[in-house]
């Protein structure tokens, strides 16, 4: 079901080399970029109308109007499981603890007598959020999107979710029930690659219904259409780290509970045939009895066949057997996994020493699945290897920093000279001449 890489023996290569040994989807966002392209040039040429078409072809249904009326939504919440409300207010009174912590606060340094810069840190102003909802529905992707834009201040929140055949076209009855538990009332029943166009370039109102104002920034995890559609428009829009196909990396030692393992690996492998489910380990014995109870836990879970079993028997999912558990720590720097799990007997340890993850579940009582939910932390995180360069969102993904300079006359005249050397040195001399001319054209001797 799943297969093995073996890289004990000789020594590991170094970055790219290592990397190429590691599993990987074999359907990159590069190629469902392809996919995209015609969809988002549709919606900037069509607006609402495309939008509608594409939500017909791939989500089953086709709606009358986008935008969901804000009746709908309060009547969602009215009619949600009450024990389903009470885990949601859970879910997002944690997040807000942590990413209240995350505010950042206006700072002023004194560069110099005089001569300040001060970091003022703004919301951005509108913004669009994407919440799943092909394969499963992501209540839980509303809280981890809201919450810290909330926190950050930001105004003017639009969530995004794909049309359910089911529900007439509506997105779910439980992401609505979720705007309304957040104070959200802007949302509109849009998916994939469309939905991300949307947010870009807007629609118009149509008689029945207001259009989609342009948003400044789009956030939001999402399948492979979602993440190439985020990268094909960024630029005009901004975006958060390509949050795709969910990915677990799991480094184990011997003392690790192979029950645990499993479960954990399957627990992610059941978003998407895409997912990846990856063992890290330098126990022959834990790789075997993992191999075990993935049969036998697999065989008694749902989504078997549509996403469990391509998940983990695709190339992008691999026990990775290593020498030591410095290898080991090698391998999951190298893969850069969305979601680490370190079950080793010194796991805070090294936890603490790796490098390139989106998150880090500690120990055996932090499963990945806490984190989705109820940890706290957020669970919108980078895919594919770009845990390498981008962090997961956060309040900061929300807010802008601008400096304010403020230089007093003393103050500039006392560092003219060094910018008029720099300036001549760059060949623009137009550059120290705007501050000569504040001296009578003479440089200020310091
Ligand atoms: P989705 O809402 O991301 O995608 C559904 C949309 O995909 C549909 O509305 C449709 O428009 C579009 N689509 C489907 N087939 C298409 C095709 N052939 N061509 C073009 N567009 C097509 O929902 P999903 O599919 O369930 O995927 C959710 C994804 O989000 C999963 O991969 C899951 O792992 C991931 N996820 C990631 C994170 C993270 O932080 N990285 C968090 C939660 C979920």
């Amino acid at each position: 079901m799943i297969s093995r890489i073996d890289l004990r023996g000789d020594a590991l290569p170094e970055g790219g080399a290592l990397r190429d040994l590691l599993p990987r989807a074999e359907f990159d966002v590069e190629a469902a970029l392809e996919k995209v392209r015609p969809i988002c040039e549709d919606v900037r040429h069509h607006g609402a109308v495309a939008v509608i078409d594409y939500g017909e072809k791939f989500d089953g249904v086709r709606v009358a109007d986008l935008r969901v009326p804000a009746e709908t939504i309060t009547r969602a919440l009215d009619e949600l499981d009450p024990a389903v409300r009470a885990a949601l207010e859970e879910s997002i009174r944690r997040a807000r603890i942590v990413h209240r912590e995350q505010r950042r606060t206006t700072h002023t340094t004194q560069v110099v007598p005089g001569g300040t810069v001060t970091e003022k840190w703004v919301p951005v102003e509108r913004v669009g959020l994407y919440v799943p909802g092909g394969r499963s529905v992501y209540p839980s992707s509303v809280v981890m999107n809201v919450v810290p834009a909330q926190e950050a201040g930001v105004e003017g929140v639009a969530i995004a979710s794909p049309p359910q055949k089911e529900f007439g076209g509506l997105p779910h009855p439980t992401i609505l029930a979720a705007c309304a538990l957040l104070g959200v009332d802007e949302v509109y029943a849009a998916g994939g690659a469309q939905a991300i166009a949307m947010f870009a370039y807007g629609t118009e109102d149509t008689e029945d219904a207001p259009g989609c104002a342009p948003v400044n920034l789009v956030t939001g995890p999402g399948n492979i259409y979602v993440a190439a559609a985020k990268r094909l428009l960024k630029g005009r829009i901004g975006i958060d780290a390509e949050a795709g196909p969910t990915e677990i990396a799991i480094l184990a030692d011997s003392t690790a509970d192979p029950v645990h393992v499993a479960a954990d690996l399957i627990s992610q492998a059941e978003h998407d045939p895409m997912a990846a489910a990856v063992l890290v380990t330098d126990s022959e014995e834990l790789a075997r009895a993992t191999e075990a109870e993935l049969k036998t836990q697999v065989a008694a879970t749902k989504h078997i066949e549509d996403r469990i079993v391509p998940a983990l028997a695709g190339k992008q999912s691999a026990i990775v057997l290593v020498s030591d558990l410095e290898d080991g720590l090698k391998v999951v720097d190298a893969y850069g996994a969305e979601h680490l799990e370190i079950q080793t007997a010194d796991a805070a340890a090294r936890a603490d020493r790796v490098r390139n993850a989106g998150a880090i579940f500690v120990g055996p009582w932090a499963p990945v699945s806490l984190g989705d939910y109820c940890a706290g932390s957020n669970h919108v995180l980078p895919t594919g290897g770009c845990a390498c360069h981008s962090s997961g969102l956060s309040v900061q993904s929300f807010l802008r920093g601008i400096h304010i300079v403020d230089y007093t006359r003393d103050a500039l005249a006392e560092v003219t000279h060094h910018v008029v050397t720099l300036a001549e040195a760059e060949d623009l001399p137009a550059h120290g001449a705007a501050l000569k001319a504040r001296f009578g054209w003479k440089v200020p001797q310091a």
